[in-house]
């Protein structure tokens, strides 16, 4: 494993976090996590030298927390850097942190979090992190040893992430930030200005969502066009390592093989280690990507479960591919794929609901909880007009 600075952190960071948002899953459950597999999995990412571990009080509809928990038990507590996250957006009043803080302790089964966050803030939960005064509890229970230091995750534009890291002095901000979206989100001038300011920052959606791991044909060409042979994923991993600004990158792993295969990666990282023809090779990637996707879902969840039993991030999935297929024959195959989706609610899977967008009754419910600001109701009409009226991707998208 290789490490880096933590910012103006005294401990060195895995390059490899180990995020646990999507752990492998219990059958028959859309997002109960199965406890053995996560812990076997967990455990030997720790064995290969990972030492920070992500979760939050969503992941897993509250399960990450509770299998992170009985996963450090056994001497594995003591080998990491441990990280969850106040649920900002769910907070009403300033005394819900206490709350929130002593059940998290609780189901991390530990005494304190290495890094306490403040979860998914954008310029609304910023406002209320203000006016609930969010920070001075944060500080409050740093004094009192039950966090050691204090940062944020974001989702927003940079001009709103400038203004919260200029208001607090911050030991880490967490980002959204892979080749894709180099411009969107936080930008390559957030993760600069951040670093320059001393701030740790620690990256999410590396891959995002599982996009850049499974590149259209175009993509593959070009990543075959060069001598050093690398998979999608270490293409996209190494693109962040090479980064001086990057503390350590989290992927959320969701089964041995990627834990696997990110440690292989990130025992190869470092910091400019890329020459010329390989960053030149991650621009072009970028760019088929960006002409390829249609809707910029990374598959986080953070808008299920809908009232109507949509399985929102699979219907965008599923329209993606169709979009990055090349092949007529593999187009027809993914498509089938939204064929095998609920379109009434009889046929809906109540344990494991996989409507499609046609179930939709534009409700809004999901609408303030995406971090992409994706319009949730309208994407899924689109979706269900190409894949299920097999209307052309044109009409909709130029
Ligand atoms: S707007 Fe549509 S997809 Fe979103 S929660 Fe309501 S019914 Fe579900
Ligand atoms: S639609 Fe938004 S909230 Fe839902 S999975 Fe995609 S990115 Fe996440």
């Amino acid at each position: 494993m290789q490490y880096r600075k933590m910012g103006s952190l005294d401990w060195e960071v895995s390059a490899l976090g180990f995020g646990c948002m999507r752990l492998p899953s219990r059958r028959f459950s859309l997002m109960g996590a199965d406890l053995e597999e996560s812990k076997r999995i967990i455990r030997y990412g720790i064995d290969r030298g990972i030492n920070y571990i992500d979760t939050a009080w969503p992941y897993h509809l509250g399960e990450s927390e509770k299998v992170v928990g009985e996963t450090l038990k056994d001497g594995y507590r003591e080998k990491v850097k441990l990280v969850t996250k106040l649920p900002v957006p769910v907070v009403r009043k300033t005394e819900d942190f206490d709350r929130f803080l002593n059940s998290q302790l609780e189901k991390l089964q530990t005494d304190y979090l290495d890094i306490y966050l403040l979860h998914s803030l954008n310029a609304g939960t910023f406002e209320k992190v203000k006016r609930l005064g969010l920070i001075d509890k944060m500080e409050e229970a740093q004094r009192q040893g039950r966090i050691r230091h204090i940062g944020f995750s974001f989702h927003d534009t940079y001009p709103v992430f400038k203004e919260i890291i200029d208001y607090y002095d911050w030991d880490m901000a967490q980002i959204q930030y892979n080749y894709m979206d180099t411009a969107v989100q936080a930008t390559t001038d957030g993760l600069e200005y951040a670093h320059s300011k001393g701030i740790a920052v620690v990256i999410m959606e590396p891959i995002k969502g599982g996009t850049l791991a499974n590149p259209p044909a175009e993509a593959v060409e070009v990543m075959n066009s060069v001598a050093q042979e690398r998979t999608p994923v270490d293409w996209a991993l190494q693109f962040l390592w090479n980064r001086p600004e990057v503390a350590t990158v989290l992927s959320g792993m969701g089964n041995m093989q990627m834990v696997e295969e990110n440690c292989d990666s990130a025992e190869r990282s470092g910091i400019n280690s890329l020459n010329q023809e390989e960053e030149d090779l991650i621009t072009r990637l970028a760019e088929i990507y960006r002409e390829k996707i249609l809707v910029s879902c990374t598959g986080c969840e953070y808008c299920l479960p809908c009232p109507e039993g949509v399985n929102i991030p699979h219907n965008f999935a599923i329209l993606n591919n169709v979009s990055m297929e090349q092949s007529r024959i593999r187009r027809f195959q993914v498509r089938r794929g939204y064929k095998k989706l609920a379109g009434t609610q009889e046929k809906l899977d109540k344990e494991n609901p996989n409507g499609n967008g046609s179930l939709c009754v534009i409700c809004g419910e999901c609408l303030d909880k995406c971090p992409q600001e994706i319009n949730i109701p309208l994407e899924l009409e689109r979706a269900h007009a190409i894949l299920g009226k097999r209307e052309s991707i044109t009409k909709y998208y130029s």
